[in-house]
């Protein structure tokens, strides 16, 4: 179980639902960053009173220093100090909750100091999964997976060691909030229509990302990347309800399932206790009080995402990284309502046409991959 904690974008929605467990479970929290949110973060630091608190934004930073002065808490600005925040010293666990690629370097970063990465941040795991998990295994360090679908599949897998015992991972997806919409339609949905998700409140780019299935799409690379398996063993289905939140098919024909409320502080809280379980405070789960629950296949047609990032995914290499970055340069263009719904899709298939992928590419080579998605995004606009 952890006992010291530091907090990769503590400000966002997964980072405020970890300090929410880190009281009930009185974890000492010893660091926390943020990008430009210098009035929450020094909400945070007089509550938690960390040792230290970063900003990635300069400027921020030296407003929070001005707002920390009389605090012992000690303030560091810019991207290189994600990675301070992740190695301090008295941390055992790093929360990574940061959104998009940022969050590679400190991830490495907490791998190579042996820290046990709660690992929310996917893009860190779509962009350099092998990378990330070769890490993991020669420093020993261990990864325990945040996001929902993820977190259920690891609470299923404990007690089988074996990876030839699975048949089969089925992740679950809610639909967002155009399900049943045709591609024409779906095309025509604003900024406003994306934000707005039936069962999760979550920060905007994963918003929008569970909008165009794209979420789904690198959620199944995740699953692939954290336990080293080939797209056909991991299926996706909707499941409207958000109740079932993954499944496990065994070899001998057993499926194991994880089921609850749709409450990210729940595998927040198992990221934290693993290998053991604590007391909740949480509204269980009332099977009787339930919606029926439904299952039913993806509307791969409508929504491309999903099928773009599957066939990055059989692709490998550099692919998984050109599919993240422009999707992030895309995503980050509708929030500014530069560009339409269906732009989405059309900049993040361009990008992967443009860009030449890699194999068994080198840090270097993903960073490279990475910054010229970005850049055949901003060309195709
Ligand atoms: P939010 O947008 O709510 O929060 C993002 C956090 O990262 C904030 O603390 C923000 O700081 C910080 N941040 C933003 N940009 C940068 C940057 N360029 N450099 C450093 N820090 C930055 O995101 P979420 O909490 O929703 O998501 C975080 C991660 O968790 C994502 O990878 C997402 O896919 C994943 N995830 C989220 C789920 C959810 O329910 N929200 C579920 C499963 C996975 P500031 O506030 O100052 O801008
Ligand atoms: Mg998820």
């Amino acid at each position: 179980m952890s006992k010291t904690i530091s907090i990769l974008g503590s400000t966002g929605s997964i980072g405020r639902q970890t300090l929410e467990v880190a009281e009930q479970l009185g974890l000492h929290v010893a660091a926390l960053t943020a990008h430009t949110n210098a009035e929450r973060m020094e909400e945070q630091v007089r509550k938690f009173r960390p040792s230290l608190a970063v900003m990635t934004d300069e400027a921020a930073a030296r407003d929070l220093a001005i707002r920390l002065a009389d605090t012992e808490t000690r303030v560091r600005g810019g991207t290189e100090a994600l990675s301070e925040a992740a190695v301090w010293l008295p941390v055992d666990t790093v929360v990574t909750a940061v959104v998009g690629m940022v969050g590679l370097g400190p991830t490495l970063a907490a791998i190579r100091a042996k820290k046990r990465i709660a690992l929310a941040n996917k893009e860190t795991l779509v962009c350099a999964g092998e990378l990330v998990m070769d890490a993991a295994d020669t420093y020993g360090a261990e990864i325990v997976p945040v996001d929902s679908e993820h977190s259920a599949i690891f609470q299923c897998l404990q007690g089988s060691a074996e990876r030839q015992e699975i048949r089969r991972l089925i992740l679950t997806c809610s639909g967002g909030p155009f399900y049943g919409m045709s591609r024409e339609e779906v095309g025509k949905m604003t900024k406003a229509d994306a934000l707005r998700h039936p069962n999760w409140t979550m920060g905007p780019k994963i918003t929008v990302d569970c909008s165009t299935l794209m979420n789904k799409g690198l959620e199944v690379i995740e699953a692939m990347r954290l336990y080293r398996l080939p797209l056909e063993q991991v299926h996706v289905v909707i499941h409207r309800q958000s109740i079932v939140h993954s499944l496990v098919e065994f070899r001998d024909g057993a499926v194991l399932a994880q089921l609850g409320t749709p409450d990210m502080r729940l595998p927040i809280r198992y990221a934290m206790t693993y290998p053991e379980r604590k007391e909740s405070p949480a509204e269980p789960l009332d099977l009787l009080a339930c919606p029926p629950l439904t299952f039913a296949e993806p509307d791969r047609e409508a929504f491309p995402c999903l099928a773009l990032a599957e066939a990055a995914a059989v692709k490998g290499g550099t692919s998984c990284a050109i599919l993240n970055a422009a999707n992030e340069e895309a995503v980050r263009l509708f929030l500014e309502e530069r560009v339409g719904f269906s732009d989405i899709f059309r900049l993040t298939e361009r990008a992967l046409a443009a860009v030449p992928a890699k194999k068994n590419p080198s840090l270097e080579e993903i960073l490279a991959a990475d910054a010229a998605a970005r850049r055949s995004v901003k060309a195709g606009l």
